[in-house]
């Protein structure tokens, strides 16, 4: 099925701060998303915790007790075939993922999800705010307009604190809207080297252009969700802090530092962790005060 529509970008970059405007397919991706679906080797983060995701669209395979296998995030539609290619690369069987997860219901980050269910069989689990725009493939979404994926239907509700278990590793579920309605950070332990850490895989705290944060009747509480996110989120530890995108906690640079054997390892970063917070807080907060001043803040269609 051919799928053209206007696809409003910046997504990845919380200081982008620009418009970005294409048409596209379901067959291509336009260059400024296509360079965030660059391939990369896949590689080990922690003991049970491996990277399968592109160069800056994430997606993070987790080993259970029993062999199965979690999967969180299937990046565009045009990165599934790199992501199961990566999980036998690693010497697993997508067949074994027994549940499959989601940030939240962008494309960039559920446009895969489809495909990865059809292909392992897994279980998908997505919360209640973000299960109706995955189930109609981002056409329902409350501010990106155009921007559609394969749709996918949650088989499972997941809840502000709900833990996902399988084979002895547990998930926590925390709500930190505001980005999306149902936007999903999670939480983990993971073991590095011998010693237990705690992993955040942040969904997104980004402010897109088009977001009005105060007065918008299809999101009408989206200020007081991110204000709510920016609270759990600095009460959470993040000893090993990952993302939806790479560019949010230094993928490339930190697997780089990893893999010429860098100790301790690169991605136990809690300093840079809350550093994000807070930047994103503080770019929250400058936009929050522009909206209140301005009456047309986020009321643009996306034209440049
Ligand atoms: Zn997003």
């Amino acid at each position: 099925m051919r799928r053209t529509g206007h696809w409003i970008g910046a997504l990845a970059a919380m200081a982008a701060g620009a418009f970005f405007f294409a048409s596209t397919t379901a067959a291509e991706l336009d260059a400024h998303f296509a360079a965030m679906n660059q391939p990369l080797a896949p590689f080990k983060i922690a003991d049970n915790l491996y990277y399968v995701g592109a160069n800056d669209v994430t997606s993070y395979l987790i080993v259970t007790g029993g062999g199965h296998l979690i999967l969180l995030d299937g990046g565009f539609e045009q990165t599934a075939p790199q992501i199961l290619a990566n999980i036998r690369t690693l010497g697993f069987d997508p067949k074994k993922i027994r549940i499959l997860l989601n940030s939240h219901a962008h494309f960039d980050h559920a446009g895969g999800l489809a495909a990865l269910k059809a292909a392992t069989g897994a279980m998908f689990l997505a919360s209640d705010a973000d299960a109706p725009v995955l189930a109609a493939g981002g056409a329902n979404d409350f501010a990106l307009k155009g921007a559609l994926f394969p749709p996918i239907k949650a088989d499972h509700p997941v809840l502000d604190g709900m833990l996902v278990s399988l084979g002895g590793v547990t998930l926590t579920a925390h709500i930190t809207a505001g980005h999306t309605k149902g936007c999903t950070t999670w939480t983990m332990p993971v073991t590095i080297d011998g010693q237990p850490e705690e992993a955040l895989f942040l969904c997104s705290l980004t402010v897109l252009p088009n977001y009005r944060l105060i007065g918008d009747p299809n999101y009408p509480n989206q200020a007081a969700d991110f204000q709510k996110s920016f609270a759990t989120l600095k009460g959470l530890t993040c000893n090993v802090f990952l993302a939806s995108h790479g560019s949010f906690f230094g993928l490339l640079d930190k697997r780089a530092r990893l893999l010429a054997g860098a100790k301790p390892n690169p991605f136990i970063d809690p300093a840079g962790c809350h550093a994000f917070f807070a930047k994103a807080e503080a770019a929250f907060d400058k936009r929050l005060a522009e909206c209140k001043a301005d009456p047309a803040c986020g009321k643009t269609d996306g034209q440049p």
